[in-house]
């Protein structure tokens, strides 16, 4: 038996893959070890969606490339979007890494494995590979509830300043079918939350099945459980999943809808796909549509080219629009990407006070908007008490956290809360009577 070690960066999706890259292993006759120290195989899952998060993983790799001075014998792998963008460099800046695989290339992970055993030393495999990994086992107890589905994979956009079509290809969208035994298998093994994960989701197609159908079926899986998908792309986010969300309880009112910016220029600039009007328009008819929505929203500041009065266009755009919380991002220039051609112009202490500006916004949004949650009652999903003052956390449908007092209640329960107090991002609640 050998043991492995996986450490997982970036999205969900990356935790996803990084599941399912421990399942594969488990297949073959290896065990999950929780330190590095221990294992015979140690494989990192990366992401390149910014600079600061490649250059962070190299760090890391370096520090994992010194446990093989103790042990010679452990092989080191990277996996995922770094992988795929760098291949043969990654080796270059840490050399004792032994095995490079892409995120197109997930499941050639167990042969390079192979290939090393023999004594190989095979190349960087970054070509896109037609199968996949085997869905994550998932595991649950009671601090784990959460589910979650990769249903479509790449991006067929090309969003000017990212690099996750060139790591992670074209769409993939995984078959209808599959895709409700996950689901239901989930459920049946104690998931009281699943997210349906994409980058775009609402471009699902498989089997002639569409995104809106997708979420009827998943849907359809009994038991009491709630639905959530992420991420939403503004431009193909139909009036069909609005009416879904409205018509079905199951379905969580939380839209996560990327803006990036609220300048028109910039939109433009960024080949973002839709018009400031449209995305407007898609906000309108969904907070018409569903009773309750929560809207979150990602920005990114210091675009090249972003003018002071660029910046507050985006300022304006999140006042008016008073999203429950957002993402927001300083630019980074990713080589490969349309945007990286244009000049890096915005120096970055001015990217991080626009940043710095929109974290006060939004701290102060969070409170105004919570306000609103006092005196009324949700539906909540117990997750478990606090480590430290015991309090009992619970998440509301738009995915807010409701901190309630000490006392004995199972996670994986459904109550109702009535909301007390808001500070900041949190709520403060007092459960009603049990159903
Ligand atoms: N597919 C999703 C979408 O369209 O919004 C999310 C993709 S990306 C993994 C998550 C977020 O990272 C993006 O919404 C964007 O705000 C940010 N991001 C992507 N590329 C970036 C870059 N080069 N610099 C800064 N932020 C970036
Ligand atoms: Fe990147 Fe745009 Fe695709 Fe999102 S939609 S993954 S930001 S290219």
């Amino acid at each position: 038996m050998k043991r492995f070690y996986l450490e997982s960066y970036g999205c969900q999706m990356n935790v996803y893959d990084t599941q399912g890259l421990a399942r594969m292993l488990e297949d073959h006759a290896f065990v999950r070890v929780a330190e590095p120290e221990t294992a015979d195989v140690v494989l990192v899952n990366t992401c390149s969606v910014r600079e600061h998060a490649e250059e962070r993983t190299l760090n890391r790799l370096a520090v994992l490339g010194r446990l093989k001075a103790q042990n010679p014998n452990m092989k080191l792998g990277v996996c995922g979007c770094m992988a795929q963008r760098m291949g043969a460099e990654i080796k270059k800046r840490v050399p004792r890494v032994d095995l490079v695989v892409g995120a197109q290339a997930l499941p050639a992970v167990l042969p390079a494995l192979e290939a090393l055993d023999r004594g190989e030393k095979p190349g960087p495999q970054v070509e896109p590979l037609d199968h996949y990994l085997p869905p994550p086992r998932p595991r649950f107890d009671a601090k784990n509830l959460k589910g979650f589905v990769t249903i479509i994979r790449g991006c067929n956009k090309a969003c000017a300043y990212c690099i996750v079509p060139t790591t992670r290809g074209p769409e993939v969208s995984r078959h209808p079918d599959d895709l409700v035994l996950e689901v239901h298998e989930l459920v049946l093994r104690g998931a009281r939350e699943i997210t349906l994960l994409g980058q775009n989701v609402n471009s699902y197609q498989s089997a002639g099945v569409d995104f809106p159908e997708l979420l009827a079926r998943c849907g359809k899986v009994p038991g009491k459980w709630r639905l959530r998908f992420t991420t939403s792309h503004p431009r193909d986010m139909s009036r069909e999943v609005m009416r879904r969300m409205a018509a079905a309880p199951r379905l969580a009112p939380w839209i996560h809808l990327p803006v990036q910016s609220g300048s028109p220029r910039v939109l433009k600039a960024m080949n973002r796909d839709y018009s400031l009007e449209h995305y407007l328009d898609v906000i309108e008819a969904a907070r018409e549509a569903i009773p309750d929505l929560a809207l979150t929203t990602d920005l990114i500041v210091g675009f090249p080219g972003e003018t002071e009065a660029e910046f507050e266009e985006t300022v304006a755009l999140v006042e008016r629009l008073r999203y429950d919380t957002f993402y927001a991002f300083k630019y980074s220039p990713r080589s490969g990407t349309a945007a990286a051609r244009l000049p890096d112009d915005i120096p970055s202490e001015l990217k991080q006070a626009r940043l710095a500006r929109l974290l006060v916004v939004q701290r102060r949004l969070a409170h105004e908007v919570n306000q609103a949650y006092v005196g009324r009652t949700l539906e909540v999903l117990i997750e478990g008490a606090d480590s430290r003052r015991g309090h009992v956390l619970s998440r509301t449908g738009q995915n807010k956290i409701v901190v309630l007092e000490p006392q004995e209640i199972a996670p994986g329960t459904f109550r109702d809360a009535t909301i007390e107090r808001a500070e900041g991002q949190t709520l403060y609640g007092r459960l009603g009577a049990s159903a």
